[in-house]
Parts: C-alpha cells; sequence; structure tokens
C-alpha cells in the first residue's frame, strides 16, 4: 500500500461552524444531529450527520426498531459499541467497533438498528448519502467491513487515517460511488500534527472533531462542531492542524443539483415521488419485493 504526500498549495477556509443539535431518534435515542435538513442543499449530496455518543445506557438501549427508507443510501461508523442490523433484503450485521454499514435504500429497505449491549460507551456517526435521481429506485444494496476491513494508513506527520469512502494519499477507501464521489475518512492526529487532503473544489465538504478540536485556515472547530468548508474556486484541498491530540471525520462529495423532497425516512425528487413512498410502505410493498433477492 502506497501512501503518497498530500501538498496543499491553497486551503479551503471555514465558511461556518455549527454546534449541533440534541434531538432523540428512534426509541429513544439520544442524538448530536450536525448536518439538518436547512443544510441540505448546501452540503449537497449529504442528507444528515448524526454523532452519537453515550456511556449512558438510557441513551440508546431502545434503539432503531423496524422502520423504512427509500431514495438515498446510509452509513453508519462505529466508532464503540455493539449493533444489530437486520433488513427486509434479508441482510444481517453485527456493527462493531470501527466497523462500517453501508446500505443503500434504493427503492425501499424496512430495517432495525438495534443495540447488542446494555452498559458502557457507545459512540459512533450516521452520514444520510443521496442517490441521483437515476438509481434512487434501485436495488438495495448492503455491505459492512469490520473494523480491521476498512483500509487505513499512517502518514509521515503521525496522522492515523481510516477511508471509509474515496480515496487520501494513495489509498482506496472501503467504498466507491461514481456519481456522488464520497470522501469519508476518520482522522486521528497527534499533538501538534497536520493533515493535507486533496479536494476537488466543486465538492462540497465538513469536518467534525469528536475529541479535542482542530485548526483550519487559522480557524479554531471546537469538540463535536461541524465546519462547513468554503468552496474557494482557487483551493486545492484542505489543510487541519491540531494543537492537542484530535480525532475528526472529514467528509466530501460531489453534488447532484437536482430537487431535494424529504418525508421522514424518504428522501425523493419530488413531493408526488413521497406521496408514493408513504402509499408504498402503508401497502406494504415497500421492501417486499427485495425479499429473498
Ligand atoms: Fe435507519
Amino acid at each position: 500500500m502506497t501512501v503518497t504526500t498530500e501538498n496543499i498549495t491553497q486551503p479551503r477556509s471555514v465558511e461556518r461552524v455549527i454546534a449541533g443539535q440534541a434531538v432523540m431518534d428512534g426509541a429513544g435515542v439520544r442524538i448530536n444531529r450536525v448536518l439538518t435538513q436547512s443544510l441540505q442543499r448546501r452540503l449537497d449530496p449529504f442528507l444528515m450527520l448524526d454523532n452519537f455518543g453515550s456511556e449512558e445506557a438510557n441513551d440508546y438501549i431502545a434503539g432503531f426498531p423496524d422502520h423504512p427508507h427509500r431514495g438515498f443510501e446510509t452509513v453508519t461508523y462505529m466508532l464503540t459499541g455493539r449493533m444489530r442490523h437486520r433488513d427486509s433484503a434479508g441482510n444481517e450485521g453485527l456493527l462493531e467497533n470501527g466497523g462500517v454499514q453501508w446500505m443503500t435504500a434504493g427503492r425501499g429497505v424496512i430495517h432495525s438498528e438495534m443495540p447488542e449491549q446494555d452498559a458502557g460507551l457507545m459512540e459512533g456517526f450516521q452520514l444520510w448519502l443521496n442517490l441521483p435521481a437515476k438509481d434512487k429506485l434501485m436495488k438495495p444494496w448492503y455491505k459492512d467491513f469490520k473494523g480491521g476491513d476498512v483500509p487505513s494508513f499512517t502518514t509521515d506527520a503521525g496522522a492515523t487515517v481510516h477511508v471509509i469512502a474515496g480515496s487520501s494519499h494513495g489509498v482506496a477507501g472501503a467504498v466507491q460511488r461514481d456519481v456522488t464521489e464520497p470522501l469519508y475518512l476518520d482522522v486521528e492526529l497527534p499533538a501538534g500534527a497536520t493533515f493535507g487532503q486533496l479536494l476537488p473544489a466543486g465538492h462540497n465538504a465538513f469536518l467534525y472533531p469528536y475529541r479535542g478540536s482542530v485548526t483550519v485556515a487559522g480557524k479554531a472547530v471546537a469538540e463535536r462542531s461541524m465546519a462547513i468548508l468554503a468552496n474557494d474556486a482557487a483551493a486545492d484541498g484542505i489543510a487541519v492542524q491540531a494543537q492537542e491530540a484530535a480525532k475528526f471525520i472529514l467528509v466530501a462529495g460531489k453534488p447532484l443539483n437536482e430537487p431535494i423532497a424529504q418525508y421522514g425516512p424518504f428522501v425523493m425528487n419530488t413531493q408526488q415521488e413521497l406521496q408514493q413512498a408513504v402509499e408504498d410502505f402503508r401497502a406494504g410493498r415497500l421492501g417486499e419485493e427485495a425479499h429473498g433477492a
């Protein structure tokens, strides 16, 4: 595995820092929701980012019982904890420390995401990635990766990088998508270290430190907040400095520039398509055709 350096000549600046919103979802899971509906256009093709993290079983034990999705992809990254996934397409997987689950809901999946622990820390992320109009009704797809199977590398500067999607420093990640070209990195920086990542100027990008704070183009980004990176036309990437030991995720993707219509767990292009999704779900058609597929 060759690790190349990525020297950034013109780093992107920080456009905005967003503090998360404390919300409850599923059957009562406490979440820091950082990417909300009002940012879907700005951060196209990303629709949502939730950060869960608690040592209190009451904050997560109820989990996410059976619920539907249509029209996009969910990417769950479990830093610490155990969660079992089951879906209507017959997929089942146990997601544990460092593991990733990538689910393309396409035309419809009904699934549950339930904790398999009743004490201790559960921490991780769920990211929603939109599908282009042409793929919204595609056959569902699912894959999970154990922590050890997510490609990773360490730079000369000491940054340890897990490449969930896209590629970084010549290392290809676990998942590639050719329309939205998502980049999803988990980066650990020792105190004083810097990490550079090339990014196409037109791709929307954000980072979220979950341990410690980092500095991007002279601007401090506090722990558990999201920095939206400016799409400076002349910028060729991002440079992140850590004054203290820090861990952050960096996410970027190519915007779809298509209409976004959302009703809860359904994300389509028009209201009519949303109505169809609700009707299909109520009639038991959502997810059924995937059975045994
Ligand atoms: Fe779900």
